[in-house]
């Protein structure tokens, strides 16, 4: 193994752990010493697989943030401890720059970036000046590779939102870092361009098996992006797994909520629908359908225009229900329905209910 992905240089007694995740976090906190404690992250474990695209969510406030850095070593555990290829992670105590020599940390809102400099300096201003062909060399390669070479001459103030992310990822990863941070990197970028440059981002990791792992507190951004997710509440990890997983098969209702307007509905309003549960359930949108009918027990109360499908809602009593509804027909409000629910989601470990 190369030595700069050791630790043994900045903390002379650790020893390497084997049989461990690439990334590895083991009862981790971090407890912040504010006016009052907050305890951003508490006692969380988790792996990170290699080469892979990990993404944590949650709402604002989660813990997040404080994940990244301490994976990163920017901040100290205030208990347990994270491990990168079985090391211990380097922190301001034990180095004097701080951030794992192999990882590179994009910040929200560009703040590395040089604004009223060009963007081919932003770039080549990482590599030293001692071989100026390899310079000028990799530099070109990392602008093509981040389809910026177009922009090169540009200074970076001039630049879109989506541009200029693409210039901060390509600073970061001049130098081959093995994992790359991100935290909230599709913030300033357009929706129109979030796709070519997540598609972008995914070849890259395809292409040099780097190691991704991004924060988000809007899943809907990563999850064609992200092979895995890490879902975080209240500075806990709920649960780990792909979208899919967790999209068909969520233990919390948290996270059901979070990847998509899932209905929730409590073990009584289950019942109504002829659904037995002792826990919470939830049901896709698009897992319900409808039948008019004049005698029907459910009452279109809105119909909202979603584009491409139109979301109905219905109610019966105090249940109500948001569906799907494509092809989109007129249906005034007020007709009576009936509905039928294809699947549903138990949630077996949900204490949001
Ligand atoms: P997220 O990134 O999910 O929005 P953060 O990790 O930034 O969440 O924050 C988690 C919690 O820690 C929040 O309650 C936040 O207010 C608190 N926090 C974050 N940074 C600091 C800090 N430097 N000092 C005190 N509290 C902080
Ligand atoms: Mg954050």
């Amino acid at each position: 193994m190369a030595q700069k992905n050791a630790s043994c240089q900045y903390i002379p007694n650790d020893t390497q752990r084997l049989d461990i995740p690439f990334i590895f976090g083991e009862q981790l906190s971090h407890t912040f010493e504010a006016k009052q404690q907050v305890i951003a992250v508490n006692n969380v474990d988790f792996g990170i697989s290699e080469g892979k695209i990990t993404a944590i969510i949650g709402e604002s406030g989660s813990g997040k943030s404080t994940l990244l850095k301490l994976i990163y070593g920017l901040l100290e555990p205030s208990s347990g401890e994270v491990r990168y290829q079985g090391w211990l992670v380097p922190t301001r105590k034990d180095k004097l720059i701080p951030g794992h020599d192999a990882m590179r940390l994009v910040s929200q809102g560009f703040d590395d970036l040089n604004l009223y400099a060009k963007v081919w300096d932003n770039i080549a201003s990482q590599l030293p000046n001692t071989n100026l062909a390899r310079k000028e060399s990799k530099t070109r390669e990392t602008l093509e590779r981040l389809k910026i070479d177009h922009l090169a001459q540009q200074r970076v103030a001039d630049l879109s939102g989506g541009e200029k992310q693409r210039v901060a990822i390509a600073r970061a990863l001049i130098n081959e870092p093995q994992v790359l941070l991100m935290d909230e990197p599709f913030n300033q970028v357009d929706a129109a361009f979030r796709d070519a440059l997540q598609q972008d981002i995914r070849h890259i990791v395809a292409e040099t098996g780097l190691t991704i792992l991004l924060v988000s507190h809007d899943p809907t951004e990563v999850l064609a992006m992200a092979d895995e997710l890490i879902v975080m509440k209240n500075a806990k990890i709920l649960e780990q797994g792909s979208p899919a997983d967790l999209y068909y098969n969520p233990s919390h209702s948290y996270t059901a909520q979070l990847l998509a307007k899932c209905n929730i509905l409590s073990p009584q309003a289950a019942q109504q629908l002829g659904i037995q549960s002792s826990s919470a359930i939830g049901i896709h949108q698009e897992d319900i359908s409808y039948r008019i009918n004049t005698e029907g027990s459910f009452e279109v109360q809105d119909v909202r225009f979603r584009g491409f499908y139109n979301e109905l809602i219905v109610r019966h009593g105090e249940l109500i229900l948001h569906a799907i509804l494509h092809p989109i027909i007129d249906i005034p409000i007020g007709t009576r329905v009936d509905i039928d629910i294809k699947r549903h989601l138990v949630f077996s470990n949900d204490q949001d209910a």
